[in-house]
């Protein structure tokens, strides 16, 4: 095939685009501006003709890259992909008929908006290529899964049904975990009426049968490096001197490494420390356990009970310091499971056997949550809706009756705290990072005020003595990142199971709070997750959320400042640096969201079919008009994932908006690089408006940080601004939802209505 560069531009006149367009002048623009090899229409192009009229172009040579100029790009994309061949999709339909009343007035400013769009279109298509895989990758069928829970057991064994090799690294000496400390479980089949077997013996004899799976027990991962389809695995087993290590190859690694319950001994309004007979959930699992189906007997003489209290939310969805702020999402069906311990132990003795949950919101979800909790009324567990002020030693509980407004005590021979669940994530590099410049800080203070040492107690106080999981060779940190109460970093709508390393998922509780139901459906997400990275790895694609990607980014290295902004704004710890400070990429870990493009301030990244130019010519491409013609021109940078969804829904539902709007979708915000933005503005756009996904801790950016990541770099922009001599105004930056779609449309109308106010820009010639 010939290098040499026949760009062929179709423009569709179906869904109406041939009457509510001139599509003879979006060919001649094609032609004469865009200046592409050949230019055609056609009535109906994603049907089998049109198709085929691209296909025989293609095949005749008569074109080797693609403009199609036609529905949205997230629209016909079986129609419209073309194997290996560059393609640059202009939206006529949602991004100009739909959003743009059908009135003589609004023609002309209608058919301005779509011969931009074809400007923008044949502009970028001459920076694309298709791209090819790195050819850097490796495949390698291993799963390791780190901790031998059932979170880690169900993810091992839904590994090697699938036809993988699994490693399973348990630091203890034993399989089981916390399920395996039950008694029974809450049930997870119809009628949802009895507890149920744990089902933790069953898988263990599964996995020791199961000739893929090797078990690593007494066992640790001491080191971990590489990438997708290649990490580099030390297993350390045993300690001290006798402590032995080996290399162990995998594709990809679940972390199931399960959750820690909180410490009863810090709720100081219960004498947890004083009585036996005030316990937590697990210590009640231990009392059945040995009760074996018969009486439950309390722990201080050994006598069966009479009346159980149980507390709820003990030091969970608390704002007190050193408490839970969250629900651990099990312990409303663990009490009443245990309710039904004492009541079914006590036998033909039931009706003696009082049982009371005390709780402020019961919660029970799960498929079968309300049956449950139906049958523990139909055993006649006692539920009041209280909140407790205090148990003393002899086992008086105190409460507030919520429904009766009274105050209320129950003399209790056994009190059971529903206490929460903390997740065993590793250490937390950010945090850690934040407490060592604590520490400096302390210790430069101290030494200037008092020139003398900082107490080691002070010390003390802020040092997390916690042991990592990982044991990571990233230079972004050991373990994976961490949600603010702890839990390994996803983004819990989208991509539950994904974390900000590449080739590593989180299930379990290490997650999210979760009881043992969805802890095992949590294992076979991950697992499919952990799957699809090693035959992505294996391709050369991007395991998610850009699944399937061949792309890359690039560095230009002889351009290349070694300024390190690429490697600090990477969400993923896919760049580190060589010796003489230049990047170093690893492919595998990217998530080819363009955060480094957009981060490098001399712009030497760059991917085959997204780059400075290809968003940046299409920016130059619009045609501005002067000032006197009344037609501002807006530029909307859209994030792919929810922003450009967004607005394509609202052209679903006609809601309209400004014709003077140009929208370029991009992969993430943090892919936006500010000369972007100043070349828009210099070069005589009114106003620049960027809509990305949600930042912060609870953030809903598809690339974790990208969104984020922009709105720093903007709040920076007002600089440039005031050397430009423009107004603030002319730029926002807004964090938008895919459901926003009557909120999109709002955002541009707004920006619009700034324009009008502050006035045309100043840059217009
Ligand atoms: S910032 Fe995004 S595109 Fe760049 S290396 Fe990191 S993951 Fe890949
Ligand atoms: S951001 Fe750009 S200039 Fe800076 S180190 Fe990375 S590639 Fe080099």
């Amino acid at each position: 095939m010939s290098d040499e560069v026949k760009v062929g531009a179709y423009i569709c006149k179906g869904c109406d685009l041939g009457n509510r367009l001139n599509t003879d002048q979006l060919e001649m623009i094609a032609t004469r501006e865009g200046r592409v090899t050949t230019a055609k229409s056609h009535d109906f192009l994603c049907g089998a003709k049109g198709v085929k009229m691209i296909q025989d172009d293609l095949e005749s040579g008569e074109a080797n890259r693609l403009v199609i100029a036609a529905c949205s790009r997230r629209a016909k994309t079986d129609a419209f992909t073309f194997s290996g061949v560059a393609t640059s999709r202009v939206n006529l339909r949602e991004g100009v008929i739909w959003i743009r009343p059908e009135t003589d007035e609004a023609q002309e400013t209608t058919q301005e908006m779509a011969e931009d769009y074809v400007r923008m279109g044949c502009a970028e298509i001459k920076f694309m290529a298709a791209p090819k895989p790195s050819e850097e990758q490796g495949t390698n069928r291993h799963v390791m899964v780190v901790g031998g829970g059932i979170t880690g057991m169900t993810a091992a064994l839904e590994a090697s049904r699938a036809g993988y090799q699994v490693s399973l690294v348990e630091k203890t000496d034993a399989l089981g975990g916390t399920t395996g400390q039950l008694y029974r479980r809450v049930p997870t089949r119809a009628p949802y009426a009895d507890p149920e077997d744990t089902g933790v013996d069953a898988l263990i004899k599964m996995l020791e049968d199961d000739d893929k799976v090797t078990l690593y027990l007494n066992s640790v991962l001491s080191h971990t490096d590489g990438a997708p389809g290649r990490f580099d695995i030390d297993i350390t087993s045993g300690d001290g001197s006798k402590a032995k290590s080996q290399k162990i190859s995998c594709g990809s690694i679940i972390q199931a490494s399960g959750m820690t319950p909180y410490d009863a001994n810090q709720l100081t309004e219960f004498s947890y420390s004083d009585s036996a007979n005030l316990i937590t959930q697990l210590e009640m699992e231990a009392l059945a356990r040995a009760a074996d189906g018969g009486p439950i007997k309390r722990p201080s003489d050994g006598k069966e009970v009479k009346h159980v209290v149980f507390i709820q939310c003990a030091g969970q969805r608390s704002d007190k310091e050193g408490q839970l702020s969250y629900c651990s999402g099990h312990c409303c069906n663990t009490s009443i499971k245990q309710a039904m311990y004492c009541k079914d132990g006590a036998g033909d003795n039931a009706i003696d056997v009082q049982t009371t949950i005390l709780f402020t919101d019961l919660r029970t979800p799960g498929a079968g949550g309300e049956d449950f909790y139906r049958s523990g009324q139909d055993k006649d567990v006692t539920f009041r809706k209280a909140i407790v002020s205090e148990v003393s030693k002899d086992g008086k509980v105190s409460f507030n009756d919520l429904i009766l407004d009274e105050d209320d005590s129950i003399d209790a021979d056994l009190v059971v705290l529903a206490t929460g669940m903390i997740p065993n994530s590793g250490r937390n590099n950010e945090r850690e990072d934040e407490l060592a410049a604590q520490k400096t800080q302390l210790e430069a203070e101290h030494k200037e005020a008092e020139h003398k040492e900082v107490p080691q107690a002070m010390l003390d106080e802020i040092a997390i003595p916690v042991e990592s999981i990982l044991n990571l060779a990233y230079r972004q940190g050991s373990d994976l990142p961490q949600l603010i109460s702890g839990f390994n970093d996803s983004h819990f709508i989208c991509f539950p199971y994904e974390t900000r390393r590449t080739g590593i998922y989180a299930a379990g509780p290490t997650r999210r709070p979760m009881d043992t139901q969805q802890a095992q459906e949590d294992a076979t997400g991950a697992t499919m997750k952990a799957i699809q990275a090693i035959e992505n790895a294996g391709k050369g694609m991007a395991a998610h959320p850009r699944s399937g990607d061949l792309s890359y980014p690039s560095f230009r290295m002889e351009g290349c400042t070694q300024c390190k902004r690429c490697m600090m704004e990477c969400p993923f710890g896919a760049i580190g640096f060589d010796d003489k400070g230049y990047p170093e990429y690893n492919e595998a870990r990217c998530r080819r969201c363009g955060t480094c493009m957009g981060a490098c301030p001399v712009r030497v990244i760059s991917f085959e079919n997204y780059s400075i130019d290809s968003v940046g010519q299409q920016i130059k491409a619009v045609d501005i008009p002067d000032e006197f013609d009344e037609k501002p021109r807006l530029l909307v940078l859209a994030c792919e994932n929810d922003a450009y969804p967004a607005l394509d829904m609202a052209a679903q539902n006609r809601f309209e908006y400004s014709a003077f709007v140009r929208v370029i979708p991009v992969r993430c915000l943090g892919s936006v690089n500010t000369i972007w933005i100043t070349d828009a503005l210099n070069s005589g756009y009114d106003g620049v408006v960027m809509m990305g996904c949600k930042k912060g801790d609870d953030y809903q950016c598809h690339f974790v940080k990208g969104s984020e990541m922009a709105h720093e770099r903007m709040s920076k922009i007002a600089d440039t601004l005031q050397t430009l001599n423009l107004e603030e105004e002319r730029v926002a930056v807004h964090e938008v939802a895919i459901t926003d779609i009557q909120r999109v449309p709002q955002l541009i109308d707004d920006m619009a209505d700034t324009i009008e106010r502050i006035g045309m820009s100043p840059f217009k010639f």
